[in-house]
């Protein structure tokens, strides 16, 4: 028999280990390894042992394990220790322990009883290890998480982490607010909406680990109430802690959401907005009524001058005579001193002001203008259907356009509100076209007869009662403003009745 086969034990026989190395196992084992009687009287213990609790063997043999205790562990911990061990089972926990030198340590414990051929428990197997610096790490990891999350839970913004696939895994109470009041999950939609805005930037981002800031979305909930919301966004990426991941490390990435409600700083910019434009309408108004006043005031006294002046041409035709000539001298002289007061009057009408052309948002000028007629439609009891499309920018004057739409949304709530008993409905909407943008608004009024549909484009004509203050001028301007835009307006029947009135602008 050679040596290998020697060292080979038989098939189903124990494997025979040396006394000697077992006992060098325990002497050289990094645990502090101690054995007891029943009543928990040391009988041994291991170097390890030694240098954890800085008792000597002659020291601690035969003293009870309780020499250890730095009597702040509470009663009750002993109790269900020795309940536990007196049943004949493992205990494992944690006691705060004393050594030699006074000094304290957190001991991981672990007791195993020694059950005799008796079936009597003759020693205890004790084997512990100073956990004190593991301890002080794993609190001053938790004590920085519970930081962090009152932190973040006392932020005055909206906090949300979300997973891989978009499950909220953190959030705080700013969050727990948006819940309550959007009443869905608001990350959900917020991330819809992000996505859209922006586009493939945010699965770039994700790649890149390039976050997002300031990105505004607006959502319009139950209430029909719209809010503002600005998100900024940062991939955070963590390792993953399980054990499969300990060599091969697995990374996991989450995003993290800051959400701030900005509905208040939007309205209060739409009103400045708004405000704004009424300021600017009114001007324009002015300056509008003005020219349309002399325009009027030119036309209606340029009637008479006319046959003046085919009076004094009669008069020279006759044959010569004093008071013939002497007539036609002072016609001739009144008719030079009336053209001279056109020519005044011609002077005094303002001119329209030089504005540049802008990139033109129609959908917000729209919007806006149906803000400033809030009141009206409210007091007539209008109900408005807003249906704005994704439209492209347009080149234009933005003051000579928001006139333009001033004045069809005007003839169309004073159609509405002549159409007494009738429907009270007023219809806007946009949509982008191959070339051009167009907008319509139909209006639930008594609609215009179709012999009028042009001679309303022309100066001086109105549909309306002399006890207005019209004369004529609003659609003749804005035939106006849309020529000089390239742009065109058509007038026609609403499909539901009323008036139609369509605007087409080019976007190039
Ligand atoms: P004690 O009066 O000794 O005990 C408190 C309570 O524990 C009692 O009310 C009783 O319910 C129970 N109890 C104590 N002794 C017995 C017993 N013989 N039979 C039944 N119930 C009993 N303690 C440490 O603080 N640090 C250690 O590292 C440690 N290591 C141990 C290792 C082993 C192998 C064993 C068996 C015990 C160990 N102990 C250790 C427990 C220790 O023996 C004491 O029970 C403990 O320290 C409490 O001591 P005390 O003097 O404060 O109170």
């Amino acid at each position: 028999m050679n040596e290998s086969s020697r060292s080979q034990p038989e098939e189903g026989a124990e494997p025979s280990i040396p006394l000697e190395i077992f006992r060098e196992v325990v002497e050289q084992a990094a645990l502090a390894i101690s054995i007891t009687d029943a009543h928990a009287h040391i009988l041994y213990c291991n170097p390890a042992f030694q240098r954890v609790t800085g008792y000597s063997t002659a020291e601690i043999v035969g003293r009870n394990e309780s020499v250890l205790s730095y009597k702040v562990t509470p009663k009750l911990v002993y109790e269900s220790l020795w309940a536990q061990i007196l049943r004949q089972r493992a205990w494992n926990g944690l006691l705060v322990n004393r050594r030699k030198d006074g000094s304290r340590y957190l001991a991981e414990l672990t007791i195993t009883p020694v059950v005799g051929d008796s079936g009597k428990t003759s020693h205890y197997l004790g084997m512990h290890r100073d956990v004190t610096e593991v301890h002080r790490l794993e609190r001053q990891v938790q004590n920085q998480k519970a930081m962090i999350e009152s932190v973040v839970d006392a932020a005055p913004v909206a906090i949300v982490m979300l997973d891989e696939r978009e499950r909220v895994v953190l959030d705080n109470q700013e969050y727990k607010k948006l819940i309550g009041e959007l009443g869905q999950e608001p990350a959900a939609t917020l991330l819809g909406a992000l996505h859209a805005d922006l586009g493939e930037e945010f699965e770039q981002g994700r790649l890149t680990g390039r976050g997002f800031t300031g990105r505004e979305v607006r959502h319009v909930g139950r209430s029909r109430k719209a809010r503002w919301f600005a998100c900024s966004g940062s991939w955070i990426e963590e390792q993953d802690g399980s054990a499969d991941a300990f060599y091969e490390p697995v990374r996991h990435q989450y995003l993290l959401l800051v959400i701030q409600d900005i509905t208040a700083l939007k309205e209060q910019q739409e009103a400045i907005r708004v405000n704004a434009l009424r300021a600017v309408l009114a001007e324009q108004e002015r300056i509008q009524a003005l020219r349309e006043t002399l325009f009027g005031a030119i036309y209606q006294l340029q009637a008479p001058f006319n046959m003046l002046a085919a009076a004094v041409r009669m008069l020279e035709r006759q044959p010569g005579g004093s008071v013939a000539d002497s007539l036609s001298a002072s016609l001739a002289e009144a008719l030079d001193k009336g053209n001279a007061t056109l020519d005044t009057l011609r002077a005094c009408i303002p001119s329209q002001s030089d504005e540049n052309i802008t990139p033109v948002d129609l959908n917000a000028m729209l919007k806006d203008l149906l803000r400033l007629f809030t009141p009206r439609l409210l007091a007539d009891g209008i109900t408005v259907e807003w249906q704005p499309a994704g439209l492209p920018l347009v080149s234009g004057r933005p003051t000579r356009l928001a006139t333009l739409f001033k004045a069809l949304l005007e003839n169309a709530i004073e159609a509405i509100h002549d159409n007494r008993g009738g429907r009270r409905e007023l219809k806007v909407s946009t949509a982008t076209k191959p070339d051009w943008v167009e907008v319509v608004i139909e209006d639930s009024g008594p609609g215009i007869p179709e012999e009028w549909r042009y001679k309303v484009f022309e100066p001086f004509f109105t549909t309306k009662g002399a006890d207005r203050q019209h004369i004529g001028m609003g659609l003749c301007s804005a035939q106006d403003v849309l020529t000089s835009h390239g742009g065109l307006i058509e007038l026609a029947d609403a499909p539901a009745g009323g008036c139609r009135a369509r605007v087409q602008l080019p976007t190039t």
